[in-house]
């Protein structure tokens, strides 16, 4: 019998858009004690991490057509 590789919660914070223009997004982590912030492309797939926060945590959030999932990105 298999056993379940996550054995407790993933912790998980919510992203939101901040700031946009026409080809990328800002996005900022909803937990003021992370700070995480992403830039987020619109026309290719590109994240630029400004601030790390709190690096061990899963962070997505979407806006619109765009939806960032960097679980493992950064
Ligand atoms: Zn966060």
């Amino acid at each position: 019998m298999a056993t379940d590789p996550i054995p407790s919660p993933v912790l998980s914070h919510e992203m939101v858009c901040e700031a946009e223009t026409a080809v990328e997004a800002l996005f900022v982590c909803t937990d003021e004690a992370c700070g995480r912030r992403v830039v987020v492309g619109k026309g290719l797939p590109r994240l630029v991490v400004i601030d790390r926060g709190e690096f061990s945590v899963r962070h997505a959030g979407s806006l619109g057509g765009v939806v960032i999932d960097d679980v493992a990105a950064a």
